[in-house]
């Protein structure tokens, strides 16, 4: 047999497990109603409680009131914030740590804050459009509004469990309200009401919460609760749009209940939405509160309006769109590899010149020596230098001086074989890697370069240059030991030897004779 509304309610409000408010906010509610309360009174119950005074230090001077002058104690807080807002600041921290989260439950505390954290936000807001509302006292009720459903949660876990399992499972236009009236014969709205009459809290806040799924049903007739009613009835709506299953029908709703009952414009009510998140984010840094990043309202609606448009769609419809959207998703895929494939090279290319860096070099050298000992075989280095160059710029700019720079790479990379690689090994020196020659093969090598740039005709449109290389050229079997450094080494000696015995030649690298140099 179903059991009444007072039989329920009465078995909840007398349970030892409903959660009391500590003594401080409880003696603090006491002083802050009476008429003749001094600032002194308040101030000495709140530092009773030092974590509490610190942490409403810190939401003092935080942007939450982006108050200029430091504020340094609680005394100087009630001062220039007013008892209100303190007030509120610890009915807010004494609310955000009630309860613990049921085992084996659906009810998910942390979430239940962080969409009471969403409520008090938006009431917050909605509350600076209302003249003669407190905007501190708003986020409070805010914050309050369904502790109904937290006490159910709490008191009668496994009931509360199957409403919200039913709610899951059905579709979204379920009546929640008629749902718990069906299972526990009152509503959280009303149940939340009446507990939060047990903590001694102001009728403005009881009413809000009574009524905050149906703003119509008061009948008190005072027009500041009404407002206050209708505040934190639209606070759940721009949550809703945040949380619940339909944002866009919430959405609509909001916009038309906003203007209806507050005479919100089109600027403020788009206004507020567009940075709820960001104001719901700060509130739970500031009250210390984890939350999932609350995300932006436009991309809720962005994502509901893509599913429901899905949804609309015919069978063959979904199937073509999911091609579509697969070959979209492939394409982008294969430029992006082409991109990254783009970026590699352009990481091992020297920008002028346009053929390898010093750092592909390197690399080249090592792979090809570490192949040349798994084949035992040989390899040829040859490091090519400019002949005075520095006179070039000197004489005829450094322009001129890149235009050859450019053309001689041009020049040399026709004069070697594809598998070879040219690289700038720095300033105007270049680097041959010639895997798989010897020693009398490299030279061959290095003098057709020598002498294919000497026989070259520099001309960049204005002038002619006449440019000489000098070449040192090592060759090498390695074996396990080898050591790159010591073959770059041998090169950049044959190298200066050419430079000394007159440049425009290329030598060989041969310890014995070098030995002289
Ligand atoms: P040597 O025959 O002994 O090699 O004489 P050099 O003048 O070629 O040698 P030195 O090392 O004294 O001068 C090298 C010059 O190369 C100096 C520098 O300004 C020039 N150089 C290095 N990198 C670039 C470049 O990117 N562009 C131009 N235009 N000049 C460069
Ligand atoms: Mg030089
Ligand atoms: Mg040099």
């Amino acid at each position: 047999m179903p059991q009444s509304q007072d039989t329920v309610l009465n078995h909840i409000l007398t349970s030892a497990q409903l959660p009391t408010l500590p003594a401080m906010a409880m003696q603090l509610l006491e002083l802050t109603s009476r008429e003749d309360a001094s600032i002194a009174d308040i101030v000495n119950c709140i530092t009773h409680d030092i974590a509490l005074s610190a942490k409403i230090l810190k939401v003092a001077n935080s942007s939450f009131y982006n108050f200029r002058q430091k504020i340094n104690s609680i005394n100087q807080a009630v001062v220039l914030l007013g008892i209100n807002a303190v007030r509120s600041l610890v009915l807010n921290f004494t609310f955000l740590s009630l309860g613990k989260q049921p085992a084996n439950s659906r009810f998910n505390l942390r979430m239940f804050w962080e969409r009471s954290l969403a409520d008090a936000t938006a009431a917050k807001m909605l509350a600076a459009h209302a003249p003669g509302i407190d905007p501190d006292n708003l986020f409070t009720i805010g914050l309050l509004q369904n502790v109904g459903q937290l006490i159910f949660a709490l008191l009668a876990p496994n009931r509360y469990d199957s409403v919200l399992e039913r709610l899951a499972a059905s579709d979204r236009n379920t009546d929640e309200t008629a749902l718990e009236e069906e299972m526990f014969a009152i509503s959280h709205a009303a149940l939340g009401a009446e507990v939060v009459k047990i903590w001694g809290l102001p009728s403005a806040i009881l009413e809000a919460i009574r009524h905050h799924h149906d703003p119509d049903a008061y009948a008190g007739g005072d027009p500041h609760e009404q407002a206050i009613v209708d505040i934190v009835f639209l606070s759940g709506l721009v949550a809703d749009i945040l949380y619940a299953r339909d944002p866009e029908g919430q959405h609509r709703k909001f916009h038309e209940e906003a203007e209806r009952r507050l005479g919100l414009d089109d600027l403020a009510r788009n206004g507020l939405l567009a940075v709820i998140h960001s104001e719901i984010n700060q509130a739970a840094r500031f009250f210390e509160v984890p939350v999932n990043a609350v995300r932006p309202v436009s991309e809720i609606l962005h994502e509901a309006n893509i599913r429901l448009s899905m949804l609309q769609l015919s069978y063959e419809e979904i199937h073509r769109e999911l091609i579509r959207a697969k070959l979209e998703l492939e394409s982008v895929r294969r430029r992006l590899l082409e991109k990254n494939l783009l970026l590699e090279q352009l990481a091992n290319i020297d920008s002028l010149t346009e053929v390898c860096n010093h750092r592909y070099f390197q690399t080249f050298l090592h792979s090809e020596i570490n192949r040349t000992i798994s084949n035992h075989g040989c390899l040829s280095l040859i490091l090519a230098d400019i002949d005075h160059f520095k006179r070039f710029n000197d004489t005829y700019g450094h322009q001129s001086g890149d235009f050859i720079l450019k053309e001689l790479c041009q020049v040399a990379k026709n004069a070697i074989r594809q598998y070879d690689l040219i690289a700038r090994y720095g300033g105007e020196e270049f680097a041959f890697v010639l895997p798989e020659l010897e020693g009398d093969s490299a030279m061959v090598v290095a003098n057709r370069l020598c002498q294919t740039i000497a026989d070259h005709d520099f001309f960049d449109g204005y002038r002619h240059y006449h440019v000489t290389l000098s070449l040192g050229v090592a060759c090498a079997r390695p074996d396990a030991g080898f050591k790159q450094t010591g073959f770059i080494d041998q090169a950049d000696r044959a190298l200066y030897r050419a430079k000394n015995l007159g440049r425009n030649q290329a030598i060989l690298y041969q310890p014995s004779s070098l030995q002289a140099a």
